[in-house]
């Protein structure tokens, strides 16, 4: 196991991958917000399988999150991220504070990163109607720090992933995107930080989102070309759990996140889901 550099302020980070720039090295790039688990390493393990120097970012980013949203309880455990990080093969953990990020102070900042179609509105948007501006600062941010040849963001937030690379394109970013598959428990849930939130009878009734992801990959394969059959047959399983409360089941676009109604190119079908007070999102893409 090699040893794991943590990197609290942004001088750090640019003084150790200008060092490994000078050696020729390449560096690649995974962004979170701590609380790690499987589908994290998974990111951590692609990183190092396709880059010399793998750096994680750790920070929970309070421009993303809305009013009355998770900020403060999102759940936190630097040690073991570090741990994990370690095992997996990451050369340095930027941990930053929030006013080494934001150095107006208070998470706030007067400059913004935001794509003004429709796409950070669709999905997700809707109900956070500020998030994906604060995803795409602070992946900027983070970009600008870090400069890596490659980043890599998990399909599990699609339509993150799906903005980040518009993102790249359009502001000329010379970095791959690299997007790796969702990381699942044994018994289909999605992994998520945001599970811990779950008493056992919730986290019972969770797996009605893997369900309704699974039937519909069933049935597209199956050969059913109307999106809209597909959604309306998710949201039949899921509204059966008493614990479960839709945001939204769509399909959508995958690359512009348009809403679709007939499976031609790549369909992204999403959802977001309360079980009690927890949102928890699951996809899939077609083929
Ligand atoms: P987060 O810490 O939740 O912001 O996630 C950081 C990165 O890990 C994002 O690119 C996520 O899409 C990715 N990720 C989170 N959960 C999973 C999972 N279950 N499988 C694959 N990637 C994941």
């Amino acid at each position: 196991m090699g040893e794991l550099i943590i990197a609290k302020t942004v001088k750090e980070v640019r003084d150790q991958v200008s060092a490994w720039r000078k050696e020729g090295l390449t560096v690649g790039l995974v962004p979170t917000m701590g609380y790690l688990h499987e589908g994290h390493a998974s990111l951590v393990d692609k990183a190092v399988s396709m880059c010399d120097r793998v750096v994680a970012s750790d920070f929970v980013n309070p421009t993303q999150f809305g009013p009355g949203e998770d900020l403060e309880s999102y759940p936190r455990d630097f040690e073991h991220d570090c741990a994990l990080l370690k095992e997996h093969g990451c050369n340095m953990v930027f941990y930053p504070s929030v006013d080494e990020m934001y150095p107006d102070g208070n998470g706030k900042t007067d400059t913004y990163v935001e794509i003004l179609d429709d796409m950070p509105k669709q999905l997700c948007g809707k109900t956070r109607p500020i998030h994906f501006r604060g995803v795409c600062t602070v992946v900027s941010k983070l970009f600008n720090i870090v400069l890596p040849d490659k980043a890599f963001f998990g399909q599990k937030d699609a339509q993150q992933l799906a903005i980040i690379k518009r993102m790249v394109r359009d502001l000329s970013y010379g970095i791959e995107i690299v997007g790796c598959p969702i990381v699942r428990e044994a018994d289909g849930l999605a992994k998520s930080s945001r599970n811990t939130y779950l008493n056992d009878a919730e986290r019972q009734a969770a797996l009605c989102l893997s369900r309704a992801v699974f039937a519909g990959m069933d049935m597209v394969k199956a050969g059913e070309k109307n999106a809209d059959t597909v959604v309306g047959m998710m949201k039949d399983i899921i509204e059966k759990e008493p614990l479960a409360k839709i945001d939204y089941v769509s399909s959508v676009d995958a690359v512009t996140m348009a809403d679709v109604h007939e499976i031609k190119a790549p369909v992204l079908f999403a959802m977001a889901v309360y079980i009690g007070k927890t949102r928890l999102i699951d996809n899939f893409i077609t083929e």
